[in-house]
């Protein structure tokens, strides 16, 4: 079902590749093949042995051999190699996850942030100045806003919030729009953008194009493919995969940029320890294998809820009749396990019946990690959403990998305990 493991990829080698085996030999494999192998450790010169998995290298600093070394090392720092002089840049097993994510997502570099949030944080601080003017669609991803309202405006950038289903022609950029954002697809309601036609009329007028790739997690789609200058991915989600980390990953399409996030990545002085590197770089062996069967669970719980009573409207790119689907068929590779359900009623009390009856989806904020969740998503947030018209309260899910029979079960028997029949 997902396209995208039958697929081949090429991806730039990364210079400087400390530890880890040459992987030339793998940039003509399948993505799924690559993503298995790339950073495998090298063999020991004496014995020739090598573990399987990149060792968890945990260092506040590192020791030089000489200062002759010391300065050979800056100097070829200094010539854009990524060799480690202190510990907020990481070893080995920063380098392998970073060239991972930076496979995944086909891009140049690859900056690890401590959350989704602060990746995207890095992201507009590294290309932002005041005067600015950045269009975010009104689907965006909550935290967004904050950054916005807490720290843009008072460096006096001014945020537009535009229809993420409006046609690239009916968007109007300005002289001093530096930044066009793209959340495809969207949160809470997934709604689709036209991300090459965007990223067309943002190149035409100089802007940069940064798209959050956490839905496609850099496997189920490509923004930078797709004429994205940045790819931001929070790898809390499907990256780690099992609900135990917070990270987030910048990844830059070209070495321009790459040095610009490179400054200001520096400059807030951004970095994630080692273990929540290895647990990341773990999660990611298995994504391809975890994705496809969130596609699977999805796509036997999809039909149950369009023919259910108490469900009044999917939201989910991957269902035919959604209004993104078109664009979902076009620029996606498959679908994760996500979707949202409006549900036939407007009482919100029978909304939390419905959530608290659930018993095999645990209630909270997040997904991507094997277990299933649900959300009543706030009205406060829904209003933002121009794609939103009605007062049926909105239920996010996100699909785990429990056999989807229980799955059903569970959410028949808490509409009957809603009374949605
Ligand atoms: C969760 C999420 C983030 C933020 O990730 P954190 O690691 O929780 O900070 C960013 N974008 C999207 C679309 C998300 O769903």
């Amino acid at each position: 079902m997902i396209e995208a493991a039958g697929r081949l990829y090429e991806h730039n080698a990364p210079a400087a590749r400390l530890y880890m085996t040459t992987t030339h030999f793998l940039m003509t494999r399948h993505l799924d093949t690559q993503l298995l192998h790339t950073g495998s450790p090298a063999f020991d010169p004496d014995t020739g042995v090598a573990p399987v998995n990149v060792p968890t290298v945990r260092t506040s600093t590192v020791r030089f051999a000489s200062t002759d070394a010391f300065a050979q090392v800056m100097q070829r720092r200094r010539a854009g190699e990524r060799i480690p002089s202190y510990g907020r840049q990481g070893m080995a097993t920063h380098q392998a996850l970073q060239d991972a994510i930076a496979l995944l997502e086909g891009g140049s570099r690859c900056f690890l942030t401590p959350s989704g949030v602060s990746a995207i944080s890095l992201a507009f601080l590294a290309l932002v100045k005041p005067g600015d003017h950045v269009l975010v669609p009104d689907s965006v991803y909550g935290p967004v806003r904050k950054l916005d309202r807490s720290i843009l405006r008072r460096l006096g950038i001014d945020v537009e919030y535009y229809p993420p289903g409006a046609a690239a022609s009916d968007i109007r950029l300005r002289p001093n729009t530096r930044l066009l954002y793209i959340e495809s697809p969207g949160s809470l309601l997934f709604e689709m953008q036209d991300l090459p036609a965007l990223a067309s009329l943002a190149r035409a007028q100089g802007a940069t194009v940064v798209a959050d790739n956490t839905w496609g997690a850099g496997y189920l789609y490509r923004p930078l493919a797709l004429g994205a200058d940045i790819s931001v991915v929070a790898a809390t989600k499907y990256i780690a995969g099992h609900s135990d980390v917070m990270m987030g990953a910048v990844v830059a399409a070209d070495a321009e940029l790459a040095a610009r996030l490179d400054d200001t990545h520096y400059a807030l002085g951004l970095t994630v320890g080692a273990d929540e590197a290895s647990l990341a770089l773990r999660g990611m062996r298995t994504l391809p294998v975890r994705l496809a069967q969130h596609q699977r669970n999805l796509e036997a719980v999809l039909p149950f809820l369009a023919r259910h009573p108490g469900v009044a409207r999917l939201w989910c790119p991957a269902w035919p009749e959604d209004p993104g689907h078109e664009l979902w068929r076009r620029d996606c590779q498959g679908a994760n396990g996500l979707l949202s359900i409006s549900l036939n009623t407007t009482d919100v009390m029978a909304a939390r019946r419905f959530v608290d009856a659930l018993a095999l989806f645990g209630i909270g904020y997040s997904w991507g990690g094997y277990e299933s969740l649900v959300s009543l998503v706030e009205p406060a947030d829904l209003a933002a959403h121009s794609a939103y018209a009605g007062s049926q309260p909105v239920v996010r899910l996100h699909i785990g990998l429990e056999h989807a029979d229980d799955l059903i079960a569970d959410l028949r028997q808490a509409f009957a305990a809603a009374g949605l029949e």
